[in-house]
């Protein structure tokens, strides 16, 4: 085992899919991954990738703390140079047989002495080396930007290096030096490197870089998430473009440091994911910017094959609960109404579905009338603000305690993407009710939604892992394998995601 293991991930390039045809729309869905065995060796599978024939410039950065380069993408981009990672203290192996490979006529070094030191660079390199290093990760950005000269500057917080190497991308494909700033103060060589410069995009929420700060740049334009996986999704929804993803765990910067200057270099978006699931706001930029090439960065022990899938089918896997908001912008692609019989008869938004979502609808319920099951529809698509509603009025009438068992606050409802529909027989008089779960109509659900992909979201003794009391009526769609694997292990969907 050991042996094949090892075999497994020494390859530095690993094709793990490629061209699958999602749904009926044939758009072409690709996944790959580069990783090595270390650090390094992932660094030179990255550069191989992007720089196959060489490159006249090497950008060589610590590859233990990567505080003074985080802000080199932009610099990477203007000279066309890799970002290789090195042990701090000595050339490593795969970082010197890289550097052998690519044959370079300079090395730029970025970080101060302490932080990168000299001895990185012995008799064996035959290239000129060039240091861009300050006193600190403030200084070293700002001598960085220098050489990237523009009216323009993104500023981001030097105690949140996610965020720089997360805009780093953004950044590089508008020839912006990244700026770094203390949360509460903006350091003087910031100052001085800002001066001249016309406007200014600044990254991350007021923790990272105050308004106090903010105050002080100029024209500024703050992009922020809440987390450092939905800023990266807002950046990638900011750079709108369809060209591919670079995927890097959120858990560590160093992997990002040499992705983020291959995604400048192809005008790509870093995206941040956990070890074994995509959070819901990367999964809705996937989704709404219809991103379909995704380079996953590191072996399976950093970012599990999981997230492939989730990459590919964002929607199918979107979660949304109490915890978890879609927003207030969430819509559906495409909103469509399911051929299929309603316990209503007059128009409403909440015929609706998301189109991925309604042929595997109208099978079930075709299955279920075959079978002499009375399944009505009762209630689809709901918008941000018709959940408002509901839920204010719940609210008023029950109290803010129990209104929140049994509605959702609007942004945190599955029924806003489409993806829910809440169904009803005669026998319950149309209502949605826990004694449908006892009918003849309940029962059939709960043993074949899965079959269609749909499952019970809210099942029955488990309101401490989703939140909502038990709901036999409201239905899922989470696709056929996911349903499957639910239903079989019996577990809750946010058991699955996770
Ligand atoms: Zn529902």
């Amino acid at each position: 085992m050991k042996h094949l293991f090892k075999l497994s991930i020494s390859s530095l390039l690993v094709l793990i899919a490629a061209m699958v045809v999602v749904g009926n729309t044939a758009s072409a869905y690709s996944l790959d991954r580069l990783s090595g065995n270390n650090r390094y060796e992932t660094s030179a599978a990255i550069s191989k990738k992007g720089w196959k024939d060489g490159a006249k410039t090497v950008i060589l950065v610590n590859g233990k703390d990567v505080a003074e380069a985080a802000v080199a993408a932009p610099l990477s981009k203007k000279l066309n140079a890799p970002v290789l990672l090195t042990n701090p203290n000595s050339l490593s192996a795969a970082t010197r047989k890289e550097i052998n490979s690519l044959n370079p006529k300079t090395i730029i070094l970025i970080g101060g002495k302490k932080n990168i030191s000299d001895k990185v660079i012995d008799k064996k390199i035959k290239a000129k080396v060039k240091r861009i290093g300050g006193k600190d990760r403030y200084e070293t950005a700002a001598l960085v930007a220098k050489e990237i000269p523009s009216k323009q500057a993104v500023v981001a917080s030097g105690e949140y290096l996610f965020d720089v190497l997360g805009v780093a991308p953004y950044a590089a494909k508008n020839n912006m030096p990244v700026l770094l700033t203390k949360p509460n103060s903006l350091p003087a060589v910031t100052k001085k490197a800002l001066k001249g410069k016309s406007s200014t995009v600044v990254i991350g929420r007021t923790k990272a870089v105050s308004d106090k700060v903010k105050k002080q740049l100029p024209k500024p334009k703050r992009i922020s998430g809440s987390d450092r996986y939905d800023t990266s999704a807002q950046i990638a929804k900011l750079m709108g473009n369809k060209k591919k993803s670079y995927v890097v765990t959120g858990k560590n910067k160093i992997d990002a440091t040499s992705a983020a200057a291959l995604a400048a270099k192809n005008g790509g978006n870093l995206l941040y994911v956990e070890k074994t699931y995509v959070s819901t706001s990367v999964k809705v930029v996937i989704d709404t910017n219809k991103l379909t090439q995704f380079t996953v960065i590191g072996g399976t022990n950093i970012i599990d094959n999981k997230v492939g899938s989730e990459l590919k089918q964002p929607i199918e896997h979107l979660l949304v609960n109490k915890k978890v908001a879609v927003g207030k912008d969430y819509k559906a692609a495409k909103l469509v109404e399911p051929k299929v019989k309603f316990a209503f008869s007059y128009n409403d938004p909440k015929r609706l579905m998301d189109s991925r979502a309604v042929p595997n609808f109208e099978a079930l319920m075709k299955a279920a009338w075959k079978d002499n099951v009375k399944l009505y529809a009762q209630s689809g698509y709901r918008s941000y603000d018709r959940q408002a509603e509901l839920y204010n009025y719940y609210k008023r009438t029950y109290g803010e305690k129990y209104a929140s068992r049994i509605s959702a606050k609007p942004g945190t409802s599955e029924h806003q993407t489409g993806l829910a529909m809440d169904v009803t027989s005669p026998s319950v008089g149309y209502d949605l009710v826990e004694k449908f779960a006892k009918t003849k109509e309940g029962k059939w659900v709960a043993k074949n939604a899965h079959k269609y992909g749909f499952i019970i979201r809210y099942p029955k003794g488990k309101e401490n892992e989703t939140g909502y009391a038990y709901e036999p009526w409201h239905l899922r769609y989470v696709g056929k394998d996911a349903a499957k694997e639910i239903y079989s292990k019996n577990i809750t969907f946010e058991k699955y995601v996770k």
